[in-house]
């Protein structure tokens, strides 16, 4: 059975960080809403076009244009293994959502690591985010910096920072975070799906809690 395994947690505590490094140690593919909005906005799709004016925002876009892009993405070749769901569900909605899709593949979500880390930590974290152009490689000016200025390491493109990432819109998409995506840590804590893991430690100790909470 193919295996689901949902990262939640607010804006810059390290999601898609973590979610490359599982990703390459497990097969499973990396799945990040973020980046799929991103790809879009780059390739001047409507998609891109009806997300940009949301994430400019810093507000999430609607449940049905997201969903139908997640649908589309695990139904994919490369997720026949299962995923590491990154940035989605965001919404008690597109939970429910999700359950339906893996239920007509019969699967599940089977674990959901929750990572936290105070606002402050978020804020810096965020704000000092450098992306990379070609395939959204992640930096930080400060705990993380590519090895040659503005050059990713990895593939050589340029890294820029988020127009989203600026502090007015990461405080504003910490504020919808608390109002529309925390009912979903109850929700995965009924389930018995939520795993806590401590945000605000480095990289590396956050992937070892990561992989020994996982193989539990
Ligand atoms: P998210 O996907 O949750 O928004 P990212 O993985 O993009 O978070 O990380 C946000 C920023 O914080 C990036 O600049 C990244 O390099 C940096 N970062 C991620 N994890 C850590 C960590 N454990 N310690 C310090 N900086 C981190
Ligand atoms: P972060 O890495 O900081 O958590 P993301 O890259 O995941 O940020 O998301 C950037 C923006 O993309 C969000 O502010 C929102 O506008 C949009 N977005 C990403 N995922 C979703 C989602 N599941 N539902 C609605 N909007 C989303």
């Amino acid at each position: 059975m193919a295996t689901y395994i949902v990262l939640l947690g607010p804006p810059g505590v390290g999601k898609g960080t973590q979610a490359r490094i599982l990703s390459e140690t497990s097969k499973l593919a990396h799945v990040s809403s973020g980046d799929l909005f991103r790809e879009n906005l780059k390739n001047e799709t409507e998609l891109g076009k009806l997300a940009k004016s949301f994430m400019d925002k810093g507000e999430l876009v609607p449940d049905d244009v997201t969903i139908s892009m997640i649908r589309d993405r695990i139904s994919r070749p490369d997720c026949e293994a299962g995923a590491i769901l990154d940035g989605f569900p965001r919404t008690p909605a597109q939970a429910t959502a999700l359950e339906d899709m893996l239920a007509e593949f019969g699967s599940e979500v089977n674990a959901v690591p929750y990572i936290t880390a105070a606002e402050s930590v978020l804020v810096e974290r965020a704000s000092g985010r450098w992306t990379c152009k070609a395939q959204g490689h992640i930096y930080h000016e400060k705990f993380n910096p590519p090895k040659q200025a503005g050059v990713c390491d990895i593939d050589g493109s340029e890294v820029y920072q988020r127009e989203d990432d600026k502090v007015e819109t990461v405080t504003k998409r910490i504020r919808v975070y608390f109002e529309q995506t925390m009912p979903l840590v109850e929700h995965y804590r009924t389930a018995g799906k939520l795993i806590e893991i401590d945000g605000t430690q480095p990289v590396e100790q956050v992937t070892k809690d990561l992989l020994a909470a996982l193989k539990r």
